[in-house]
């Protein structure tokens, strides 16, 4: 069995609302046994509570497959890049270092990479990603394409992404405000935002129990 060439994953940043629930859903799937493959980022902890869910891209090129010295890393034909296979993963870490995406992980104590693959167990068979079962708010969405145009009039998939002279193109989509014109996402461009700058004045006092003895 393979994934369905007509049925994409779909992240949308906006909609996260930080709940977690992916990552326990993902924690529970039949083959992960407690651990999660998917995790939750901080946009930009010092201003906002914004949570963006991180999955495999299922790069149509992996990286972390290409540095890998011990050939441990397959995309299979329908395009999704697998987790690390034993006995082949020395746990070297290269795949962790490649990834621009900042997903793979060494778990220590198994002595191997793991990382999301798209509950292959689940979708090869016809059946939803785990986390895209319990998302509540849809940041994370399995379908076809039509639904997702139909769920979303205001933004559109984008699925290449820029790092300075390299371009990736991903098995997974990213949801954009429509009116963005452009058909990529620049990663090395919003890695140049600089935060608003904040002031913070401390109060800084003589004696800490003046008041209270007053
Ligand atoms: S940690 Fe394992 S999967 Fe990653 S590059 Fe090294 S051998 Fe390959």
């Amino acid at each position: 069995m393979s994934v369905p060439d007509h049925l994409h994953f779909y992240i949308d940043p906006n909609r996260c609302i930080g709940c977690q629930a992916c990552v326990q859903a993902c924690a529970e799937c039949d083959t992960h046994k407690g651990d999660s493959m998917i995790h939750l980022e901080y946009v930009n902890r010092g201003e906002s509570v914004q949570t963006v869910p991180v999955v495999c891209m299922h790069c149509d090129q992996p990286t972390c497959a290409e540095v890998c010295p011990a050939d441990a890393i397959k995309r299979t034909d329908d395009g999704v890049v697998q987790s690390a296979l034993k006995p082949r993963c020395i746990a070297c870490g290269n795949c962790v270092l490649g990834c621009p995406f900042g997903v793979p992980e060494v778990k220590i104590d198994q002595q191997l990479m793991q990382k999301c693959d798209m509950c292959y167990d689940r979708s090869s068979v016809g059946k939803k990603p785990m986390c895209t079962t319990v998302c509540p708010s849809q940041a994370l969405f399995f379908g076809t394409r039509e639904q997702i145009e139909q769920l979303r009039p205001r933004s559109r998939p984008v699925r290449e992404f820029h790092f300075g002279r390299q371009t990736i193109t991903t098995r997974v989509h990213m949801m954009v405000p429509k009116d963005v014109q452009k058909n990529y996402v620049d990663i090395t461009a919003a890695m140049e935002e600089r935060a608003a700058a904040r002031h913070v004045a401390l109060k800084v006092i003589d004696d800490p129990f003046a008041e209270v003895q007053a």
